[in-house]
């Protein structure tokens, strides 16, 4: 299948070519002809595989025609990072048709978001607390929005939105189009799905599809040797921009400061950083001034860079999912990428299930006087 194919308003089709994209991904190519068909949508698919363009070009064909100036599309994501990335791409692929983007999420200022509520935008990028709080205070007219998407269901689940997001549709319109986004299914979001999606089409993207363009490597290490291995890596290893994932905050922190001490370009993004800081450690991080990322699994939700060629667990995630998305951030839209991650003993388990998932026995690397035999 090709874009052309897709008969996008011309506008649009230059967008497209202008971002690089040559072919549609296998989630656009399934999912776009049902949403320009008007269809509701359950996407099972996650970062890394084309989504946010696979809901993003049917709204900005159904925008083109209808009314200016009043809210018609609604994207609810779970962090003010997605939500930003969301609002960059759907910039890029709306130039020239007049229809505009905005975004709204809480740690800023209240104001600006209502004065450009004022003005008119056609496509509100949200997270679910503040858009209900401009419902609550009247500063948002819902009323008009014609599509919903909420992107990346199971996080916001897991982060426990899934309240907030029942009160959001039912302040829409209930005649309107429903795009749901999600990793995976758990129990919880079926349930939401099946509340909010009417007869939807259910468009599918395996994981081996993504998992293909990374290179999967285990280290086996004593805790105590992890911090000499970390160095060690990132000094044997050829890299591009490098993503380091801890299980908690301090440790990210604690580990870029050691990072930087040792004369890497190293930052780190946590839970807890006010919206500048978070926004100057991510732009850093895009632009190159640092070249090492120490984040956790929520911190980093939703982090596109296309320049990531590793993913480093220093901690392993706890579950199969966090594995996939922390390792779908690097092997981006074609590019390849290396997924290392430091096991002990108590890894065991996960790694048993994500091999049994990958189908595939990962390789076990050893780096002299740092790596042991017998762990996971
Ligand atoms: P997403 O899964 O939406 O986060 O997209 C992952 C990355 O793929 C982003 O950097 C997109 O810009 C890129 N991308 C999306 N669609 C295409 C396409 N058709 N061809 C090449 N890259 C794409």
């Amino acid at each position: 299948m090709s874009f052309k194919s897709l008969e996008l308003d011309e506008k649009i089709a230059s967008n497209i070519k202008r971002a690089g994209y040559e072919t549609p991904t296998p989630i656009q190519a399934a999912a776009i002809p049902k949403a320009l068909a008007g269809n509701d949508i359950l996407g099972i698919a996650e970062t890394g595989t084309g989504k946010t363009a696979a809901y993003v070009l049917p709204i900005l064909q159904r925008l083109l025609e209808g009314p200016r100036n009043k809210v018609r599309a609604l994207i609810v994501a779970p962090t003010r990072e997605l939500a930003e990335q969301i609002h960059e791409s759907i910039k890029g692929l709306s130039r020239k048709t007049g229809l505009r983007s905005m975004t709204i999420y809480g740690g800023v200022g209240f104001n600006p978001q209502i004065d450009k509520l004022r003005r008119g935008f056609e496509i509100v990028v949200s997270c679910p607390g503040r858009l209900l709080d401009h419902a609550g205070r009247g500063t948002i007219d819902l009323s008009g929005v014609e599509v919903l998407v909420l992107d990346e269901a199971d996080r916001m689940f897991d982060m426990g939105f899934l309240p907030e997001v029942r009160r959001i549709t039912a302040l829409l319109p209930a005649t309107r189009q429903t795009l749901l986004f999600s990793a995976t299914m758990p129990e919880e979001v079926r349930h939401l799905s099946s509340e909010v999606l009417t007869a939807p089409q259910i468009v599918k993207v395996s994981r081996r599809a993504m998992a293909d363009t990374v290179r999967h490597s285990l280290f086996p290490v004593e805790k105590s040797k992890k911090g000499a291995l970390l160095l060690e890596l990132l000094a044997t290893t050829e890299t591009n921009s490098v993503l380091i994932f801890t299980r908690t905050k301090h440790l990210a922190k604690r580990i870029a400061e050691k990072l930087a001490k040792n004369g890497h370009k190293a930052t780190s993004l946590q839970g807890n950083l006010s919206q500048n800081r978070r926004q100057a450690a991510m732009k850093g991080f895009k632009d190159g001034t640092y070249t090492i990322l120490v984040a956790t699994d929520i911190a980093a939700r939703g982090i596109d860079i296309s320049t990531v060629s590793h993913v480093i667990n220093y901690d392993m995630p706890k579950t199969v999912e966090d594995y996939t998305h922390r390792t779908g951030r690097t092997g981006r839209a074609r590019r390849s990428g290396d997924a290392f991650s430091m096991v002990t003993g108590e890894d065991r388990a996960v790694v048993r299930k994500i091999e049994k998932i990958m189908n595939a026995r990962i390789e076990r690397r050893a780096v002299e006087g740092l790596t042991v035999n017998n762990a996971a």
